[in-house]
Parts: structure tokens; C-alpha cells; sequence
């Protein structure tokens, strides 16, 4: 057995993050059969993922709210959603992301973006982590969809120790005042169908903040799409 191990280990150099099988370098990460097997919540046909458009009915006006997998405490989503976040490994937000396009795709929903935005990380945890995992997510989505991608339009305020502690309140109060779109790139969502990216969603606060930044801009159109809602 252990010879046995030894050579997989030889040959598949990787496991896959849900069933820990072997895969094969093509297969980055995910194993073709867990991959057929993703619990996604999408309909055919498409129609807007209910307890996530529910969510954001007269907060933000969107075109489309995706909320893919099914969250099942210990199932393939949470381990799929901590490999990416925790277990370093940002290439299973990629594959997701191109997997939910392919999906999209087979549903008639392709080309229906112009730009990818991920809801951003402040720079300081995007540091220490390496990546900001929802910018894999939005990566492989938007090379799935052939449109751009752009973590630099919308981006998470630095602020010092001082200023964090003085502006808790607020930021409690707020929690839009964190995000802001950069002025020097604001042109860039002119006119465009925007899809906005997170991996989880929880409270749906944040990527709440984030869509009422970017609906105040001239885009043309604004959809919101995660992995799962937990
Ligand atoms: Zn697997």
C-alpha cells in the first residue's frame, strides 16, 4: 500500500481539495469527478438564484444575483471555499470561476459582462495571505467569459492603527466608508454590465457596500455572483 501511495504521489503530484483523490495536473486541484459533481443551484433555465436576489431586493437595483453552490457544513463547498482561503491554494478560485462561466455558458448566459469586479481585501491581509481569493474567483470567471477583470477600480481604504481605532463607530455605523472606487480608474466602469465577485457570502454587508458604491457610477448595468452563500 504504501509503495502503492508513494508512486500516486509520483505521478499525481496534487490531491484534489474535496475528496483528497489523486488528479492530475490538468485537473488543478479539483478532480474531474468531484468537479461533476459540484452541488450547483443554478437553473435551467437561468433565472436569478432566489435567497440572494431576495436579499438585495430595495437595497441595490441588479440585473442578475448568483449565488452558486449549495453550503452544506462539511460538504464539498466548505472545503472547496477553505482550500481557497485558507489552505493557500488560490487556484481552485480560478478553476471555480472558469467552471460557474462554463456554467453560465451551457445556461445561454454567456457575454452577458463587460468586467469582473472582486470585492477587495484591505492590502495589509492581502499581503500576508499572497492573494485576495475572490480575485482568483474573478480571474478564471472572467477568462470563462473572455471580458476583463479589474482589481483596481474598487479598492479597500488603508487606514492606520489611530484611524482604525477612531473610526470603528463608523465603520460599524458604515460599512461602505472602507470601499472606495479610485478616481484614477473610475472611467473604466463607464457604460459597462459589471459583475461583482465575493467568494462567500454571509450577512451580505460587504459586497452590499461595494454594490452601492459602483450603482452610483455610470455603469450600465450591475450583477453580483459568489461561489455560495453560508
Ligand atoms: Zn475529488
Amino acid at each position: 500500500m504504501n509503495m502503492l501511495t508513494d508512486f500516486m504521489s509520483l505521478v499525481f503530484p496534487e490531491a484534489c481539495v474535496v475528496c483528497s483523490g489523486p488528479v492530475i495536473k490538468t485537473e488543478q486541484s479539483v478532480c474531474i469527478s468531484c468537479r461533476s459533481e459540484l452541488p450547483s443551484l443554478l437553473t435551467r433555465p437561468f433565472s436569478n438564484h432566489e435567497p440572494l436576489a431576495k436579499k438585495f431586493e430595495g437595497l441595490v437595483p441588479l440585473r442578475y444575483a448568483v449565488s452558486w453552490l449549495q453550503f452544506v457544513k462539511g460538504g464539498s463547498t466548505q472545503r472547496l471555499l477553505h482550500a481557497l482561503k485558507y489552505g493557500r491554494r488560490p487556484e481552485v478560485g480560478e478553476v471555480l470561476g472558469r467552471l460557474l462561466a462554463a456554467e453560465l455558458q451551457s445556461l445561454g448566459q454567456s457575454a452577458v459582462f463587460d468586467l469582473v469586479i472582486p470585492v477587495p481585501m484591505h492590502p495589509r491581509k492581502q499581503k500576508k495571505r499572497g492573494y485576495n481569493q475572490a480575485m482568483e474567483f474573478a480571474k478564471g470567471l472572467a477568462q470563462g467569459m473572455a471580458c476583463d477583470v479589474s482589481d483596481q477600480i474598487l479598492v479597500k481604504q488603508t487606514a492606520t492603527e489611530t484611524q482604525t481605532r477612531k473610526r470603528k463607530l463608523e465603520r460599524i455605523l458604515n460599512v461602505s466608508e472602507v470601499f472606495v472606487i479610485h478616481p484614477e480608474h473610475k472611467q473604466a466602469l463607464f457604460n459597462k454590465r459589471v459583475l461583482l465577485v465575493d467568494d462567500v457570502i454571509t450577512t451580505g454587508s460587504t459586497i452590499e457596500a461595494c454594490a452601492r458604491l459602483l450603482i452610483r457610477e455610470p455603469v450600465a448595468e450591475l450583477s453580483i455572483a459568489s461561489i455560495a452563500m453560508a
